[in-house]
C-alpha cells in the first residue's frame, strides 16, 4: 500500500509500504480523508516540538472498518465491518492518574497519532476499537473535520458557559471556528477578536458569531466594553496560541470571569498576581479532546446546527499531496483547511 512519509523536514515522500495485520485487539481500518492541521505544517517544516522522523502525518481522520478479526469482536460491539467512523487520535494507557478521572486527553504516557505514532496518510492502518467513533449521518467530508472543531468544545466544555454569557473568542482560524460553533451550541454570546478580515467574515456567516472586533482597526477594549455594558466579557477563549495575545486576555476578561487556553504557546505566559487576584480569574489549559467531544460534534454536524460552508478550501489526493504540502504552509494560499483524499 501507499503510505506518504515526513523522511525529515522538508521531504515528504510517497512510499510503498507494507499492508499491516491487526493485533488480537486491533482492527483494520481503511484511510479515506485526513485533514491536515498547524501541527502537521509545522512538523514539515521542522518547527514542530517533541516530534520525531521519519513520521507519517495525520490525526483527522475520516476511515472505514475493513476487517474486525474474531478476538477484538468483543472490545468492537459499537462498530462493524463497512462502516465509516471518525478515529480519537490520542492513544492513552486507561490507567494513569488523569485516564482514572476520565481525561484520557492528558493522559500521562499520551501518543497522538500522527505526531509520536504513526498517522493517518496511508491507505490502511490498524487501532483498537475504543478509538473508533461512528458517523451517524454525518458526510465522509465533514467527518475529517471532527477532530478539529472537537478540541474547540472541549476547551468550551471545560469553561462551563452559560446561555447568554459574554464571551471573547480570541483567534478565528480554524480552532477558533470550533471554539465559536462549540459556544453557540451552548447559545453564549460570542464576539470574536481578530486581525484578519476574511476570518471575521466568516465567523459572522458561518460560525454565527454575534459580534467581530478587527484588533489592526477597533480600539479593543473600549468595543468590549461597550459591547458588555462596561464590564468586560466574564469568559475570554483564547485560540491564537500566540504569547503576547494570550497574556492579554487577564486584560480582557471581566472581575470574577473565567480564561481558557485552547491554543498553546512553546514558551511562558507571565501575568500581574494583582491583576490576577484582583478579578479573581479563573484560568484553564485545554488540551486535546475525549470521545465525549467527539459525540458531540458528531451530533451538532447531523443536526446541521453546526456548518463547515466553505471551511475546507483545498483538497488533494495522496500524491498531489507531496507538492501541495509544502504550498499549504504559506498563507497566501488562503489555506483555513486542506484535506487528503486518500481511499
Ligand atoms: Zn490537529
Ligand atoms: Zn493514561
Amino acid at each position: 500500500m501507499k503510505a506518504l512519509v515526513l523522511k525529515q523536514p522538508n521531504e515528504m515522500v510517497l512510499q510503498e509500504v507494507p499492508n499491516p495485520t491487526p493485533k488480537q485487539n486491533e482492527v483494520l481500518v481503511k484511510v479515506l480523508r485526513v485533514g491536515v492541521c498547524g501541527t502537521d505544517l509545522h512538523a514539515y517544516g521542522g518547527n514542530q516540538p517533541f516530534f520525531s522522523y521519519p513520521r507519517i502525518v495525520g490525526h483527522e481522520l475520516a476511515v472505514q472498518v475493513v476487517e474486525i478479526p474474531k478476538e477484538a469482536r468483543k472490545y468492537a460491539s459499537h462498530v462493524k465491518e463497512g462502516d465509516i467512523v471518525a478515529v480519537l487520535p490520542y492513544l492513552h494507557c486507561g490507567k494513569c492518574i488523569a485516564c482514572r478521572m476520565g481525561k484520557t486527553n492528558c493522559c500521562i504516557e499520551l501518543q497522538c497519532l500522527g505526531v509520536h505514532t504513526d498517522g493517518g496518510m496511508r491507505e490502511y492502518f490498524t487501532i483498537q476499537p475504543k478509538y473508533l467513533v461512528p458517523a451517524g449521518k454525518v458526510s465522509v467530508e465533514d467527518l475529517a473535520l471532527v477532530e478539529c472543531f472537537s478540541i474547540g468544545f472541549h476547551g468550551v466544555r471545560r469553561s462551563e458557559v452559560k446561555p447568554e454569557e459574554n464571551v471573547l473568542v480570541v483567534g478565528a482560524g480554524p480552532i477558533g471556528i470550533g471554539v465559536i460553533h462549540g459556544l453557540k451550541e451552548r447559545r453564549a454570546r460570542v464576539i470574536v477578536l481578530d486581525v484578519n478580515e476574511k476570518r471575521l467574515e466568516y465567523a459572522r456567516r458561518v460560525a454565527k458569531a454575534d459580534v467581530t472586533i478587527h484588533a489592526g482597526k477597533e480600539a479593543v477594549e473600549q468595543r468590549l466594553l461597550e459591547l458588555t455594558g462596561g464590564e468586560y466579557p466574564t469568559l475570554v477563549m483564547d485560540a491564537t496560541g500566540n504569547a503576547k495575545q494570550m497574556m492579554e486576555s487577564f486584560n480582557f476578561v471581566s472581575q470574577g470571569g473565567r480564561v481558557v487556553f485552547v491554543g498553546l504557546v512553546t514558551a511562558d505566559i507571565t501575568f500581574s498576581d494583582p491583576l490576577f487576584h484582583r478579578k479573581e480569574i479563573t484560568l484553564y489549559a485545554s488540551r486535546n479532546a475525549t470521545i465525549e467531544d467527539f459525540k458531540n460534534v458528531i451530533s451538532a454536524l447531523e443536526s446541521r446546527r453546526v456548518s463547515t460552508e466553505g471551511f475546507v478550501t483545498h483538497t488533494a489526493s495522496l500524491e498531489e499531496a507531496v507538492h501541495q504540502f509544502p504550498l499549504w504552509r504559506k498563507p497566501e494560499t488562503g489555506v483555513i483547511k486542506a484535506v487528503v483524499k486518500v481511499g
